[in-house]
Order: C-alpha cells, then sequence, then structure tokens
C-alpha cells in the first residue's frame, strides 16, 4: 500500500420543515448584514497587511473582533442558535475576505444570492430508525427526512460526518451532508490500464484487452440542435429577454448536464471496477492541463469543448472512484499518443477512417486502441525512468 488520502463524498436528502426554513433565512440574512458591515468598516473588523510576495495590500479579518462586534445581534436579531451564529461569523469572514482582497475574479461587490446556511460536523447527526431517517440540529431538535436514498446507507458506513449544507429550494430544504473518509491507495505499478474518450466511446484497455462504452454525446448534440437552437433561431435575437424563452432553454441545458453527470458517474465506477476485478492497480490517464492553454487559442467548436469539458468532470470521477477503491490515478502527457505506432514507435503514419496505419512498419490498428496502449507504455517508460 502506497499514500493514504482523503476522500469526501456528498450526500443529498430532503426535508420539509418549517422550523428549518425559517433557519437558512435568518442565517442567509444574517451572512448578509455580517458580510455587509465588515465591507462598510474592514479597519474596524481586520487588520490590513503588506505581503511581500505578491507586493499587495491584504486585508486579514480578526475573527474576536468579529465575534464581539455581531454575536449578540445574530442571536438576539437574526434569532441564531450560538453555534450558528458562530459559523455565520466564520463563514462572513472568509466571504468578505475575500472580496476585499478581490480574490473572486475581480468581482468587487458581493451578492449572496441563494438561502442556505453551513453547520458543522459537532452541531448535526444524522440518524435511522427502522425505514426513518432523523436529522438532529442542536439546540434546534429533531426532524424527520422525507427524501433520501438508502443506498448511500451501505455505500458510506464506515465514514465520518462532515459539514452540512442546508438549501432552500422553494418551500422544501436540501440537505448536503458531506462524508469523509482516509482511504489507502495503491502505489502505481506497472499493472496498468489506460482511459481515453473519444466522441462515440470511452475505451479502457492496455496490451492485454480493451472495453468500450459508449458516450451520450450523440443524444446531447441531438438535444442541443432540435431544442436549444431551433428556439434560440426562431426568436432569433429577442430570445436572451424574454423570460419564459430563457428560462426553457436553461431547462434544456440542465438536461444536458444531468445526462453528462449521470454518464460519468456511472461510467468511472465501471471503469475503476473493471480494471480492479481484472488485477490491475493503476489507471492511466491524460493530463489536459498542457492542453488547457492550446485549447483556450484555438477556435474550437462547441463540440470539441463540450467533449473537453465532458472528458475532464470523467477524469475527476475515476479519480474519485479509483481512491476509493484503493487504486493509483496517473497523469502522463497525450502528445501525440493516437499518432505514434506502438509497435515500432515512428510517428510516420496516417489514417484511414478510425485505422492508424504505420508508413514505416506496415502495423494497423484502430485509432483508440492505439491511444490506450500508448498512453500505459508511456507511463511504463516513466516508470522504469524511476526505478
Ligand atoms: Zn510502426
Amino acid at each position: 500500500m502506497g499514500d493514504e488520502v482523503s476522500l469526501t463524498g456528498v450526500v443529498e436528502m430532503t426535508v420539509r420543515a418549517e422550523p428549518l426554513v425559517q433557519l437558512i433565512r435568518n442565517y442567509t440574512n444574517a451572512l448578509r448584514f455580517v458580510v455587509h458591515e465588515v465591507l462598510r468598516k474592514p479597519s474596524e473588523y481586520g487588520r490590513w497587511r503588506y505581503i511581500k510576495r505578491s507586493k499587495r495590500i491584504k486585508w486579514e479579518h480578526d475573527l474576536r473582533r468579529i465575534h464581539h462586534g455581531f454575536y449578540e445581534v445574530l442571536k438576539c436579531r437574526f434569532n441564531l442558535t450560538p453555534k450558528f451564529a458562530i459559523g455565520c461569523e466564520r463563514e462572513a469572514s472568509m466571504i468578505a475576505k475575500s472580496v476585499i482582497n478581490n480574490e473572486n475574479n475581480g468581482e468587487n461587490r458581493c451578492v449572496i444570492k441563494s438561502y442556505r446556511a453551513r453547520c458543522d460536523y459537532q452541531s448535526y447527526s444524522v440518524k435511522f430508525e427502522g425505514d426513518k431517517c432523523y436529522l438532529r440540529l442542536q439546540g434546534l431538535g429533531e426532524f424527520e427526512v422525507n427524501g433520501f436514498n438508502k443506498k448511500w446507507l451501505d455505500k458510506y458506513k464506515d465514514w465520518r460526518f462532515g459539514d452540512l449544507i442546508m438549501k432552500l429550494r422553494g418551500t422544501v430544504v436540501k440537505l448536503y451532508v458531506t462524508l469523509k473518509k482516509v482511504v489507502g491507495i495503491a502505489n502505481p505499478s506497472e499493472k496498468a490500464v489506460a482511459v481515453d474518450l473519444n466522441f462515440e466511446e470511452v475505451v479502457i484497455g492496455n496490451h492485454e484487452f480493451e472495453a468500450r462504452f459508449r458516450t451520450p454525446l450523440r443524444k446531447i448534440i441531438h438535444l442541443k440542435k432540435n431544442h436549444i437552437e431551433k428556439t434560440q433561431k426562431k426568436y432569433n435575437r429577442k430570445w436572451g429577454y424574454v423570460k419564459g424563452i430563457r428560462n426553457a432553454i436553461s431547462r434544456w441545458w440542465k438536461r444536458i448536464n444531468g445526462i453528462t453527470n449521470d454518464f460519468v458517474k456511472q461510467v468511472s465506477r465501471r471503469i475503476v471496477l473493471f480494471a480492479k476485478e481484472r488485477g490491475y492497480d493503476t489507471i492511466v490517464l491524460e493530463d489536459l492541463n498542457g492542453l488547457k492553454d492550446e485549447q483556450a487559442k484555438l477556435k474550437k467548436t462547441w463540440r470539441e469543448r463540450f467533449a473537453f469539458f465532458a472528458y475532464r468532470k470523467l477524469q475527476n470521477w475515476i479519480e474519485w472512484q479509483a481512491k476509493k477503491e484503493g487504486l493509483a490515478v496517473v497523469y502522463v502527457n497525450p502528445a501525440n499518443t493516437s499518432k505514434t505506432c506502438p509497435k515500432c514507435k515512428s510517428l510516420n503514419t496516417e489514417f484511414r477512417e478510425r485505422i492508424l496505419i504505420c508508413k514505416n512498419c506496415g502495423f494497423t490498428m484502430n485509432r483508440d486502441s492505439v491511444a490506450v496502449i500508448n498512453l500505459v507504455n508511456r507511463w511504463l517508460s516513466i516508470l522504469r525512468c524511476a526505478v
């Protein structure tokens, strides 16, 4: 076994309880109030400090002064319990800090749009009794959870509870329970498989085997063409200004996002289990960091940008699932991995349809199979150099 890493998972649940709705409203209003006040008089609630490295003056919050200034107000005027009042002070100072120091992309104003509240692991608990599930909040009592997926009981059996985030969706409260676990992961080894994504399929494999999973990208293109683009064309330039049309379009985008998310979650799980069952402990992925700038510079079509974005998502999920199963994930430079002949390493190749033909040694192979083999080869050569 190699490293130990901390894994985070999030579980979504639903509660209908007036006291929680009230709490979230109060908390958010309190948060807005504190942030506003701190932004109005930053010197009163923190200090300015010159940072040599960045040659900039930065504001640092002083939690004691913020506590002194707001604790009673949060309790009396906003009806927060001591735990929530302290949590609110903390969150507000972090928000104020990032606004004052201009850490949020030059956005100098601060608008807390959605109603939500945060609560640390010591202030809440979730417990199960038979078929029912209850959320207990310190100082507020117990609430029955209406919507929760029983599957995660098994999935997160031996995990620790982390922060709880509550969000208001109409009259319903959505709970986002964070769960944490420290896991051991394998030392990356030569028992490796690589993953390659093309438009139609996700390919996993190496010299010995290969498996393919169909992607929903074609379906997504169809949705975009037949629903979003048609609507936009029909209403021409007006569509951006009419609320109903804008909402319809954003509903389609949500659906597209939902399809992508379901796909990456499912396929990442299958990929990781597939590798594990066959005795592999290392998954090789393309390192896309170098590509980012090039991607930005080139005028890519929507389709290509979307595929890139989906691949990023897929990678994050594979990494998460791999950690959960104790597998290692490594990233290698993907340059030319689909053009190099895996047999003689020559770059003197050409494609006919999706078949790579090596002009040097005559070797032919499907393009995606070439990519996974080359990715694994690249990893093996890094491994050999390191020894
Ligand atoms: Zn060759």
